[in-house]
């Protein structure tokens, strides 16, 4: 049976391994840490259960497709709720906006800060409507073999119809021309760790799959995707081996002129051969600390980066009602704290924060008449030719948070601060192996999506594959799904289950592997 070995128990190399095992593959999944989950991890302490990374529950559609490819039904893993409204964001100046789905409430809070804008609107829904239609079809929801399959004559005029050469910033203009507007309908690049005025102006796509397909949250936390997976990949014979780092890809046997990886050597000296790797560590950090090529991890260091995070995870003893369950508070300066995020690698001098409250909508998630509180502040991704004090920026971001806030009327969350949990870009890194601490992978401008982006089977290594964010189509949970779906059918085209490569051991399977 040929022999699958999976680096990374993040939710790509999950859902790839599932896929695999469920196709008749051999699998084993490696990985650093002691649970699978990666990013998308989850903090339980004194009753209090946090979200690490992931929060927003978006396009259930595609989770629901990758259970379906596992013979499974969504619904009987995850307890969905829908969150609308969907986000509360607040400006600078204290004034609000609450985004919901029913287009009733946001005609006259639209009109009130821009008469005129509920068109807009309406437009730009259409528009996002377009976008997403067809980036899943045309783009994102499938393999380019050649460049020529990309800026195919088919394609190009897409690039166009999606306004992939325009930035989003520049596009929401068309639709509204209140900043506060341009900035509530463009800040969710935000959470994919991106500036809108760098990201192409074909993710307005987000603003309407949040509004039209809606955002989630799945009862018992967003972790619940990872357990349910994991377990479902276990019961199609997935072997999972936890605390198990890979320090190294094995390539080439003993020729030179290889084009095969063998296996993979563990930090602790362990050797496990494999007919297949699938990597879902981070790929940045895979081409730079795990595969000999240094010329081509050089090549991917130069690409651009996501923003990293610095997250604050509170307990706190008592319930403030003034949080929904997302909470936005936008910097005064937009432009200005993008610009010192992407352009500088520092925290904005007024950034913009996030703070989930998951009990609003899951009263399990604190103990009663308790909150519990995740705060997500966007800051630039570790650059070695900055200094970047952490400690310092980690208190500025915790001032800005609870300056915030304060407007809200929360002036008493310290004195009811049961236990603070935080983490920096060095924290990412070293937790998750995530390049440059970047809590969202590679970028996604023009010149790193689609076939531009690292490609999803090493060039050389001809089996060996990727699956995750910073991959083909790209990050966010349902990306690295479609991601790990892409990959595992190139698997299923490119190594059918009967061809077995001459170089793979006989008989040697990963786990038989594992002495
Ligand atoms: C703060 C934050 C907020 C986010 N919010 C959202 C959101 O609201 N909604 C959304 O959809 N997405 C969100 N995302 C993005 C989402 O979390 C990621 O796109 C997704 O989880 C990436 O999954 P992955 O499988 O590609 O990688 P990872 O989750 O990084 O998984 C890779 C795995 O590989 C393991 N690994 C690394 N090196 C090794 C090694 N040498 N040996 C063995 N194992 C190794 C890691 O420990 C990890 O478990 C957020 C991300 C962050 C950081």
């Amino acid at each position: 049976m040929t022999s699958v070995l999976v680096i990374g128990a993040g939710i790509g190399g999950i859902a790839a391994a599932a896929r695999l095992a469920r196709a008749g593959y051999q699998v084993t999944v490696i990985e650093k840490n002691a649970r699978p989950g990666g990013r998308c991890d989850q903090i339980v302490r004194d009753g209090h259960r946090f979200d690490v990374g992931p929060s927003i529950f978006l396009m259930p559609e595609v989770f629901a497709e990758t259970y379906r490819a596992l013979g499974q039904r969504m619904e009987d893993h995850l307890d969905l709720r829908r969150i609308n409204p969907t986000y509360r964001i607040r400006f600078d100046d204290g004034s609000q906006i609450t985004l919901n789905a029913d287009i009733n409430q946001m005609q006259p809070q639209l009109e009130a800060i821009e008469p005129g804008s509920f068109n807009g609107f309406l437009r730009y829904l259409a528009e996002g409507n377009l976008h997403y239609k067809l980036s899943l079809e045309k783009f994102v929801g499938r393999n380019f073999y050649s460049l020529l399959d990309y800026f195919s004559l088919g394609n190009l005029p897409l690039i166009f119809r999606l306004k992939a050469l325009k930035k989003h910033y520049d596009n929401v203009g068309n639709y509204f021309t209140h900043p506060y507007l341009k900035a509530a309908f463009t800040f969710q690049n935000m959470y994919l760790g991106l500036s809108p005025y760098d990201a192409p102006a074909t993710y307005s796509l987000l603003q309407y799959t949040e509004l039209a397909d809606g955002v989630w949250f799945p009862m018992g936390g967003m972790y619940r995707v990872i357990e349910s997976l994991t377990s479902i990949a276990e019961s199609l014979g997935v072997k999972f081996i936890y605390n198990a780092p890979a320090k190294q890809i094995e390539v080439g046997g003993d020729s030179a002129a290889s084009d095969r990886a063998t296996g993979v050597l563990l930090e602790d000296g362990r050797r496990l051969p494999a007919d297949l790797i699938v990597a879902n560590a981070d790929l940045p950090y895979v081409y730079d600390k795990l595969l000999p090529d240094r010329a081509e991890a050089e090549r991917i260091d130069r690409m651009k980066f996501t923003c990293s995070a610095l997250m604050f995870y509170w307990g706190v003893d008592k319930i403030y009602s003034q949080l929904g369950t997302h909470n936005v508070f936008l910097a005064g300066d937009y432009k200005a704290s993008f610009d010192a995020i992407f352009n500088d690698h520092s925290l904005p001098a007024e950034p913009s924060l996030y703070v989930h409250a998951p009990a609003r909508v899951d009263p399990a998630a604190a103990p009663a008449g308790q909150d519990t509180l995740m705060v997500l502040v966007p800051v630039g991704h570790l650059d070695k030719n900055k200094s970047q004090d952490w400690d310092a920026m980690r208190e500025q971001a915790r001032r800005a948070t609870l300056a915030r806030l304060a407007d809200l009327g929360i002036t008493d969350l310290e004195q009811h601060l049961k236990f603070e949990i935080s983490y920096t870009a060095e924290d990412w890194q070293q937790m998750y192996n995530l390049a440059k601490g970047s809590g969202f992978g590679l970028s996604h401008n023009f010149w790193q999506v689609g076939y531009l982006r690292p490609h999803n089977r090493h060039a050389r290594y001809r089996n060996l594959y990727f699956a995750g964010a910073s991959t083909h189509p790209g990050t966010g949970l349902p990306i690295v799904l479609l991601s790990a779906k892409l990959t595992t059918e190139r698997i299923m085209k490119e190594q059918p289950l009967a061809q077995r490569h001459p170089a793979s051991l006989p008989g040697k399977t990963a786990m038989e592997g594992v002495k």
